[in-house]
């Protein structure tokens, strides 16, 4: 196990260096035979929110697609992590930005009853009560914002049932005709020169291979990208919000009226009881559970800062120190907190949350100068709400996506529509999120598709063709070269980094 400069501590903390060890030595492998078990127009690695939605997109396009996810479960972080929380879908002005695939899931969900999000008319809007119904919930982050009047407004943010989240992906993928593997790890593509010609994974039964004209790299920290010669970008900067694993767990059985009658009425011992269990090594943050009939559940939302995101010495650490904290933590607040006597750990995540990872260079680099232009892309695909950066959100609500941003440089045959896609690590800090993804994967499922279709490179699939089918399917872009209501889009840009 690797030596760690510090040891784990709950929120924030700062990024460590770690001693790798070198390896003992190295092992030729002998000539294999794989067997080639599909043969497909589109494999999709990895069905977290890129996944299934490129996935889903593919197979809609009439591309024979084929998914491939390492779990059991369907949703990457948005169920196995739980991360069940689907912010900034529209502007702090309350104009919706993010629809298509994300949208559907998230209206699939609540028919179900198992979504809960603020009522269209309270989008951008100042309304006390539903505003303090967030403050309370210690989900502020997500769900408010100051306008430009210094008024604070409720954001359109959506949460989601894990559980029903992962039974309704499933649904859509098989629905949508794609083929689905799971418990299937993908280890490599199968390249021809630089470019990919599908993947090998293992499994229970053992190493197959899948054949692919394209294939779309959803595996959040890119795992293709080493073996195709493509360049990555992995620098994160220290102590921000990629360069953090998340442990999340949620305690349920919680008598949280107790406790807010503890709060109100007896404000010296609580803030005595919040103290010791602070002296203890534990925190009494938690946030409330936002879904219906979780009156008695509190998701504890646990950060921890990292810079070595693919390391799996460093996940092992982390998973394990962590798991040891999450149950003495929960110990604390069993023992001092009244309302929690009767608690307990319903879940923790299956999935460890990671933030950073690689990203690729693709054929357009996002940086921070892209945040602050009102101008969208000719091969606009998506078109997201800039909600976290202060007065520079006020000023440039939209930050547009091109559809190059998905297009690795150098390799041909392969898209990525994950968090690894192409940008800096400002760019990363806020637009890697669920629904930021599904974007991606809706947009680079399309790609596929149309290039199959057409039989064209992956560079050459034509951007009107690919807007229009994204539209046909519930995204909301600008029109390109045309001043739409409300903003200043006149003209488009073709500009490469
Ligand atoms: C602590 C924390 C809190 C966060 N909070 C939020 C939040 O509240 N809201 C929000 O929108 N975002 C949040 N995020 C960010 C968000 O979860 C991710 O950026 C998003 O889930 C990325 O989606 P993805 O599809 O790229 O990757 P992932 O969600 O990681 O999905 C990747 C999928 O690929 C599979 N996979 C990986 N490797 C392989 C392989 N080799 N073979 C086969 N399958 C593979 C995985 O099992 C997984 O299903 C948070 C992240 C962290 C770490």
């Amino acid at each position: 196990m690797a030596k760690y400069a510090t040891e784990v501590h709950s929120s924030y903390d700062m990024p460590h260096t770690i001693e790798k060890k070198k390896p003992v030595g190295t092992l030729v492998e002998g000539r294999r035979e794989t067997p080639v078990i599909r043969e497909a127009d589109v494999i999709v690695v990895g069905g977290g929110p890129g996944g299934v939605a490129a996935a889903v997109s593919a197979a809609r396009g009439g591309a024979k697609t084929v998914l491939v996810e390492r779990y059991g479960h369907l949703g990457g972080m948005a169920t196995g992590g739980l991360v069940n929380i689907i912010p900034n879908l529209a502007s702090i002005y309350g104009e919706q930005l993010i629809g298509g695939f994300c949208q559907e899931f998230i209206d699939r969900v609540s028919a179900r009853g198992a979504a809960s999000f603020p009522a269209r008319e309270h989008w951008g809007k100042g309304d006390p009560a539903e505003v303090g119904k967030y403050q309370k919930a210690n989900m502020t982050h997500f769900y408010i914002r100051k306008n430009p009047d210094g008024e604070l407004v409720v954001l359109y943010t959506a949460v989601i049932d894990p559980e029903v989240a992962k039974d309704e992906l499933n649904n859509m993928v098989l629905e949508s005709g794609a083929e689905l593997f799971l418990h299937t790890w993908v280890t490599e593509p199968i390249m021809d020169g630089n470019a990919v010609k599908g993947v090998i994974a293992e499994s229970k039964s053992g190493r197959q291979a899948f054949s692919g004209k394209v294939v779309i790299d959803c595996s959040g920290d890119g795992d293709l990208i080493p073996y195709t010669g493509a360049a990555t970008d992995e620098y994160m900067k220290p102590g921000s919000r990629i360069a953090q694993f998340g442990w999340i767990y949620w305690i349920c059985n919680v008598n949280l009226a107790e406790y807010d009658a503890f709060a109100q009425t007896e404000p010296d011992n609580f803030k005595a009881a919040s103290a010791a269990i602070v002296e203890k090594g534990g925190s009494a943050a938690f946030s409330r559970g936002l879904l219906e009939h979780q009156d008695d559940v509190v998701w504890v939302f646990n950060l921890i800062g990292s810079l070595h995101q693919t390391d799996v010495e460093e996940m092992t650490h982390i998973d394990v120190t962590t798991r040891k904290q999450a149950v003495r933590n929960w110990e604390l607040l069993k023992a001092h907190m009244p309302g929690f006597e009767r608690s307990f750990i319903m879940l923790s995540c299956p999935q460890l949350g990671t933030s950073g990872g690689r990203r690729i260079v693709g054929e357009y680099y996002l940086t921070e100068k892209d945040m602050d232009t009102d101008t969208p892309f000719e091969d606009t695909v998506a078109v997201f709400a800039d909600n976290d950066r202060g007065e520079a959100s006020l000023k440039h609500p939209r930050t547009y996506i091109p559809y190059r941003s998905l297009v690795p440089k150098g390799v041909d045959g392969l898209l990525v529509a994950c968090r690894a896609f192409s940008s800096d690590y400002e760019f990363q800090e806020f637009f890697n999120l669920i629904p930021h993804c599904m974007c991606f994967g809706q947009a680079a499922g399309a790609a596929a598709a149309l290039a199959v279709k057409s039989g064209v490179d992956l560079r050459d699939v034509e951007y009107a063709a690919l807007r229009a089918e994204l539209v046909k399917n519930g995204a909301i872009l600008p029109i390109i070269g045309i001043a739409t209501e409300g903003s200043l889009h006149i003209r488009s840009r073709r500009r490469n980094s």
